[in-house]
Order: structure tokens, then C-alpha cells, then sequence
């Protein structure tokens, strides 16, 4: 039987979020991203989605829509999906970086094969495990408001809180994750994102402080800039404390090279850095060589790309470490299905695909 992609078309949408998303560098309140919804020839569909993050991946909505539309979509045209290898490798090298468009594309793409094969996305994936646990970011604050999150977080079910550092003064990070330990007790896990905010040894020092006052921090992830490669080895070297790379780790290469400097002790992997799902699965493979265990995660993105994310994730033996609160900040959702939560537990869907179903007007 021979199968061709017969039509790509791009669906943007808005959606309100339950609250403001505060970081210390911006606040969200409505999400943007693009839906990319492939047909085949025998009438099937695939979806897909990117997010526009463009202080991390660079890429825009109007970016991101030009990649698929002017781009991908036309040398995408006609491919075969009885050669699925090389459909992802147009996807890959139809144009340099634009990793989040190549994303949208790619993760389609493996929804309309699973659909074809009749399994669920995580099943065509490996078919790991049927939930996992993700964490809740507690929204930037006062360390009074981050407390009184923490706990509203805890009472929802959830029992591990990431909190962002690195923006303001080390002390006054330290304040609030002492605060945050002292108000949820010893049996909550607390993980640290510094988001590049620190210097190397900066960074030591804190984390090292934060461990000889028993705060129990259980990974922190991108201490030091991204490109600081031997910044993110230095501070593994000189801490207990779990180190991960987060926008260090774009391309296998990136991964190759900071684990053969021990650069990082986890990997967080991300559909829109990656490129999609089967570049993130080439640098889940090779960090696996390296004893280093994985994490998925996801920028602010809608129940399309959560879902493939969380799939992934269950999918794999090696991805043990789940960031996926990204579904559960919105208001309404754009799509029916996919995955649902209870507290921080997910569950992957079992239909066929992404279990998605997308309705446009
Ligand atoms: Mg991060």
C-alpha cells in the first residue's frame, strides 16, 4: 500500500491560562502556538503543534508558520510514508535551526504512523509505562506568596515543586527556597531551575550552601549559561546535588559533547529544542550510554504537544523525570482527548495516535 502526505494546513490558537505564568522575565497570561495538521492519502490525520519561545529556541509565531507553510510543507508534499526515516529527514533538512516548526511537523508525523499501525503514540514509541508524575512550578513571588503556592500546590496533589532561581540576589533565592522547605516539610521534593542565572562558581557555592543546611534540593537544572559547557562541568564536579542541562542540550551533538565532558547528571529533553520526538529520543539514547537518565519537559504549550511530550516520555525506560504541568495551566483547551491528570498524575491515553481530536471552525 502506498501512502503520500497529501496536505499540511496550520491552525493558530490563543488560549486563556487558569493564571498568570510568572517568571522573572515575563508573565503570560494567554498562550499562543500553531496546530499543524497533516492528511495523508488515505484520508488519515496527524497533529502537531509548536510553541513560539523565542528568548530560548528563537522561534516566533510568523517564524514558525513560514518554516511550515513556505518551507517544510512543499518539500513535504508527496513524501512516502512507507519510508518514514525519510520523511523525517526532510523535516530535519529542509532549513538550518527552526527546531520548533520542525517539531510541530515531526510529531504529526508520528501520529499519522501510529494511527496507520493502530497503537497509541507511547506504544509506537517503546510503551514504557502508563503514567508518570509530574512536578508544578511555583509561581515567581514574594517568598510569602511562594509558600502560600506551595502549599495550595501540595493540597492539589502535587508532591514535587520546581522553583525558579538565578534572577535576583543568591540571597534572596535562598530566603525563598528556605522558606518553601520550612513551610512543606521533609517529604515534598523541591527541584531548582536557575534558568542560566548563575555564575559557575556562583553556582557551586550556592547549591553546596543549600545542601549543607539539609534544604534537600533534588536536581538543579541550567545553573550556568547555555553555552558555558565547561561551566556546567565545573559545577557538576564541585556538587552532590544532581546537575541538569536544559538549554545547553539542543542537538544530539550539544548532547554528545556535554556528556563526554560529565558536563550535566540529567538530561531535559524538549519537543520544541529538538526538533520533535525522534531527535529527542537520539539524544535520550546516547545520554542512556552515559548512565545519565532523562527528563521531559515542555514551554507553555496546549494538549497537542504535552501529550506527544508525555507519550515520549512514558515510552522510554530511560526518562525518569517528568516537567509537564505546561496542559494543566490552561483554561480551555483547544482539542478534545489526550492526556488527563489527576494531581501530578498523568495518564497517557490509549486510543490510537495522540488520542487527539481537533476541531476547527
Ligand atoms: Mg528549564
Amino acid at each position: 500500500m502506498s501512502l503520500t502526505i497529501k496536505k499540511i494546513e496550520t491552525f493558530p490558537i490563543a488560549v486563556p491560562l487558569k493564571s498568570p505564568f510568572k517568571t522573572a522575565l515575563r508573565t503570560v497570561t494567554t498562550a499562543s502556538s500553531l496546530i499543524v495538521r497533516l492528511t495523508d492519502s488515505d484520508g488519515f490525520t496527524g497533529l502537531g503543534e509548536a510553541a513560539p519561545t523565542a528568548p530560548i529556541t528563537g522561534d516566533t509565531s510568523a517564524s514558525i508558520k513560514f518554516a511550515v507553510e513556505q518551507v517544510i510543507a512543499p518539500k513535504l508534499i508527496g513524501a512516502s510514508l512507507n519510508q518514514p526515516e525519510r520523511v523525517k529527514q526532510i523535516i530535519d533538512t529542509a532549513l538550518v535551526g527552526n527546531h520548533s516548526p520542525k517539531a510541530a511537523v515531526n510529531i504529526a508525523v508520528n501520529d499519522l504512523l501510529a494511527k496507520h499501525y493502530g497503537v497509541s503514540l507511547s506504544e509506537w514509541l517503546g510503551g514504557y509505562r502508563q503514567t508518570i508524575s509530574t512536578d508544578y512550578t511555583v509561581s515567581v513571588g514574594t517568598a510569602a506568596e511562594m509558600v502560600g503556592h506551595a502549599k495550595q500546590l501540595i493540597t492539589e496533589g502535587f508532591d514535587t515543586l520546581k522553583v525558579k532561581v538565578g534572577s535576583q540576589s543568591p540571597f534572596e533565592d535562598l530566603k525563598q527556597v528556605r522558606a518553601i522547605r520550612q513551610a512543606v516539610g521533609p517529604n515534598v521534593k523541591i527541584r531548582l531551575d536557575a534558568n542560566q542565572g548563575w555564575h559557575k562558581k556562583q553556582a557551586a557555592k550556592m547549591i553546596n550552601q543549600m545542601a549543607q543546611e539539609g534544604l534537600d534540593i533534588e536536581l538543579v537544572e541550567q545553573p550556568v549559561p547555555a553555552d558555558d559547557f565547561e561551566g556546567m562541568a565545573y559545577v557538576t564536579a564541585h556538587t552532590d546535588t544532581p546537575i541538569m542541562a536544559d538549554e545547553s542540550i539542543f542537538s544530539v551533538k550539544d548532547a554528545l559533547r556535554l556528556l563526554k565532558m560529565d558536563g550535566c547528571d540529567i538530561i531535559n529533553l524538549k519537543l520544541m529544542k529538538a526538533g520533535g520526538i525522534d531527535n529527542a529520543l537520539k539524544i535520550n539514547a546516547i545520554s542512556e550510554a552515559f548512565g545519565v537518565p532523562c527528563m521531559v519537559g515542555s514551554m507553555i504549550e496546549s494538549q497537542v504537544s504535552v501529550t506527544a511530550a508525555a507519550a515520549m516520555a512514558a515510552a522510554k525506560a530511560n526518562i525518569q523525570y517528568y516537567d509537564l504541568d505546561a496542559a494543566m495551566m490552561f483554561k480551555t483547551q483547544p482539542t478534545t482527548g489526550g492526556i488527563t491528570h489527576d494531581g501530578a498524575v498523568i495518564t497517557i491515553p490509549t486510543d490510537v495516535g495522540l488520542g487527539i481530536e481537533f476541531q476547527t471552525k
